[in-house]
């Protein structure tokens, strides 16, 4: 195919969902003729991030994950349950092999260009769909476009607002201190109690961990309050003063119930953070990336409508578990905990990527019941912001 300025599709942004969209596109047949273009703004620093998910049994990540587990412990204050991951492996990944996994398969694609470019503006002009780039101008008949809209930090505000603040550090110990077969999904017996905040550990090898100190909360923290609640967790749980930090990572990744859907148009469908695919109550959105590439794939074979409008009952849901951790944000761990104990595990999962049954869905909200949930599922018939 010969290079040029025109394509049937540009995506905007080659992150995780953008990635995630062309891997779909360019292993199905059905799009072997329509041209592609990914435009990615390189970032000044290179970042290379963990991405966790789980899956039932094999997937097509298996050949570069960094580690899968079939174990994991939750603790809190009161008491620890250990969860089954034997059905649902939990899979962690890295992002730069991610992404070079993926790029290098469109480079094999002769109908698949990726250009390093940073995009200005997208104009719908009557008959076509211009992509306003620094160094060029690029025409699409439809885009797939990942940046957060300007205004789009003011607008949350509107809405049920939390962020996902985090700080890791994979460590290297002299002595073998970590089980490698189990990881630590949520830990909130140390933490700050006046909100949702909890430890999180990854072992990778009997002495190689990612440990991360996480919170839900409205606002993000200095570095060494995080730096801190992991010193102290290592030091009091593993028993260790003694380690090299050879990785950090840090993230501030938005769980709101802000309706991303609603920015795109005929032409333009949003994609990623900027399209909803994180779930909100949760932060989670690698699965998420996955599923949704492949319903927009389906949409256009289909000739439906192209965009990802979430399940009215999990939006729902994201909104009354958000709006309780929002209210109260101390009480996350006792939401977890409840959610956890009285449910096997299989069930959260699915719950949680949003594939259960609705009996299930049932038996996780009657689990969970108390009267906050009650409080907020009440102000949720009548106000956007809980
Ligand atoms: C440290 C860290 C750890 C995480 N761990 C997990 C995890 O374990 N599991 C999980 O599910 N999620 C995880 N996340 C969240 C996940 O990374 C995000 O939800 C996900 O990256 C969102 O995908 P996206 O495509 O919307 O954004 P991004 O992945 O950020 O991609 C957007 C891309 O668009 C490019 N871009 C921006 N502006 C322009 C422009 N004007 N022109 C062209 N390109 C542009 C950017 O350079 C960027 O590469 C983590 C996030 C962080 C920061």
């Amino acid at each position: 195919m010969k290079a040029s300025s025109k394509f049937d599709f540009i995506i905007v942004g080659g992150g995780l969902s953008g990635l995630h969209l062309s891997y779909c596109f360019l292993n199905d047949k059905y799009f072997k003729d329509y041209s592609f273009l990914i435009i990615h703004k390189e970032k000044s620093k290179k970042e290379d991030n963990f991405f966790s998910f789980w899956e039932a049994g094999n997937g097509k990540w298996d050949k570069i994950l960094k580690k899968r587990w079939n174990k994991a412990d939750f603790y809190s204050s009161t008491g620890k349950v250990v969860m089954d991951f034997s059905e649902y492996n939990y899979k962690t990944l890295s992002s730069s092999k991610f992404e070079e996994y993926v790029k290098r398969k469109i480079k094999k694609k002769k109908n698949f260009k990726f250009i390093n470019d940073t995009v200005l503006k997208i104009r719908e002009d009557k008959n076509k769909l211009v992509v306003v780039g620094n160094k060029k101008n690029y025409q699409a008949k439809h885009v797939f476009d990942s940046r957060l809209p300007g205004n789009v930090h003011e607008e949350i505000k509107k809405y049920t607002y939390l962020k996902q603040h985090f700080l890791g550090w994979v460590i290297k110990t002299d002595e073998k201190k970590f089980n490698k077969k189990s990881f630590v999904f949520m830990d909130y017996r140390i933490r700050d109690k006046n909100h949702t905040a909890f430890t999180y550990v990854l072992p990778f090898k009997k002495n190689e961990a990612l440990i991360e100190h996480t919170y839900f909360s409205k606002d993000e923290c200095d570095r060494e309050v995080y730096e801190e609640y992991i010193r102290e967790y290592l030091s009091k749980y593993y028993n260790t003063t003694n380690y090299k930090i050879i990785k950090s990572e840090y993230g501030v990744i938005p769980m709101t119930s802000y309706p991303f859907y609603k920015e795109s148009t005929k032409n333009i469908t949003k994609i990623g953070t900027a399209g909803g695919w994180v779930k909100p109550s949760t932060g989670y959105s690698f699965k998420s990336c996955e599923k949704y590439s492949l319903k927009i794939l389906k949409n256009i074979k289909e000739g439906k409508k192209i965009g990802i409008i979430p399940e009215k009952k999990y939006y729902f849901l994201d909104k009354i578990l958000l709006g309780v951790l929002s209210q109260h944000n101390h009480l996350g761990e006792t939401v977890f905990y409840k959610m956890i104990k009285r449910n096997p595990t299989k069930r959260v999962l699915e719950f949680l990527n949003e594939e259960s049954k609705l009996s299930d869905i049932l038996k996780i909200i009657i689990s969970m019941r108390s009267i906050y949930f009650l409080r907020v599922f009440i102000k949720s018939l009548y106000k956007k912001v809980l």
